[in-house]
């Protein structure tokens, strides 16, 4: 690996740098968990890496309750996350977080650099889009935009940031108006650590009193060019009483789920166990 680290302290000072790099090939470095191995096989001659790990700015770095929701700065680590008090109220999220590889990856693996490196298999991600987070995007200009996270990836590894932006923070909408939840965040691997999923699903369902579904999201990861929200399979359980759902209603739910997926067969599994360890998981979110 041979490459220029350039480590902006400020965010005036990371935003110059990455205005006077317009022309060359640079790289932000954030918990380095994904840049490393990737430029281990694919070594990228003169390229920068914009270091941000010694960036001061709490937009960056902090996870902080707003008022109608919580903001994770994209430099937050998945440890800082799993101790935040109010993300720990959303199982989802706390279980993609502890799905993913150990505590010292965890450690260094930030919130941001899961979204950026856009991987299908991306398990925070995943969780992300079934919560209906919002992206906060800095420009060179100091200009903001904010972007669905669903919108965010538009193929393997491919996302709409311009190379004169970056990932400030990402947002998740308030959740504690429901009076409970059926959330969650199921994972199948080739083994139970420090595996990448070959499919995933992610799931927040927002309930009422009854147990009918006000609120619903539901994320699949590993079974398509990008984690995919399940528009349709969300629509058809709003309204529902989960806890009296018929055993057709269950199905027509991972039918509809399963409408999103296009998996492919690879070493590690075929296309058809994928296809069937995720309708069985789509399932399975009923027998809570
Ligand atoms: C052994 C091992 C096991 C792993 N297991 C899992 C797993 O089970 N599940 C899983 O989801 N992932 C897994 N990963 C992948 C990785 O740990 C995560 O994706 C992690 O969250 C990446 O964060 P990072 O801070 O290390 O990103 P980096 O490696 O620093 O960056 C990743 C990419 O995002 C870009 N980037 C980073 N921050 C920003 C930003 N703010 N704005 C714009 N671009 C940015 C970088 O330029 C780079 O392209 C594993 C990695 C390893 C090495």
């Amino acid at each position: 690996m041979d490459f220029n680290t350039i480590t902006p302290q400020s965010t005036a000072d990371l935003l110059n740098v990455i205005q006077a790099n317009q022309e060359n090939n640079f790289r932000f470095g954030a918990g380095y968990t994904d840049l490393i191995p990737e430029l281990q096989i694919q070594n990228e001659k003169g390229l920068i890496v914009i270091n941000l790990a010694q960036l001061k700015d709490h937009d960056f770095t902090e996870i902080k309750a707003e008022k109608s929701g919580i903001r994770i700065g994209a430099l937050a680590t998945m440890t800082d996350t799993l101790s935040e008090e109010n993300l720990r109220k959303i199982p989802v999220m706390i279980e993609a977080i502890e799905s993913l590889a150990s505590v010292q990856i965890r450690s260094m693996a930030t919130v941001g650099g899961n979204i950026c490196t856009a991987s299908p298999a991306g398990d925070v991600s995943c969780a992300l889009v079934a919560l209906n987070a919002e992206c906060e995007i800095l420009n060179v200009e100091h200009k903001t935009r904010t972007i669905s996270i669903k919108d965010f990836f538009t193929g393997v590894k491919t996302t709409v940031l311009k190379k004169d932006e970056i990932l400030r923070s990402v947002f998740i909408p308030n959740l504690e108006c429901a009076n409970r939840t059926l959330s969650g965040f199921i994972k199948i691997g080739n083994r139970n650590s420090m595996e990448i999923a070959l499919a995933s699903l992610a799931y927040h369902l927002m309930l009422d009193e009854n147990g009918i579904v006000t609120n619903a999201g539901v994320a699949i990861g590993s079974v398509a060019k990008s984690i995919m929200f399940t528009e349709t399979a969300c629509e058809f359980i709003m309204g529902k009483n989960i806890g009296i759902l018929s055993e057709a209603d269950k199905e027509r739910f991972a039918d509809l789920v399963m409408e999103y997926a296009s998996p492919i067969s690879d070493i590690r599994a075929s296309a058809w166990y994928r296809s069937q360890a995720l309708w069985n998981m789509c399932k399975s979110i009923f027998l809570e």
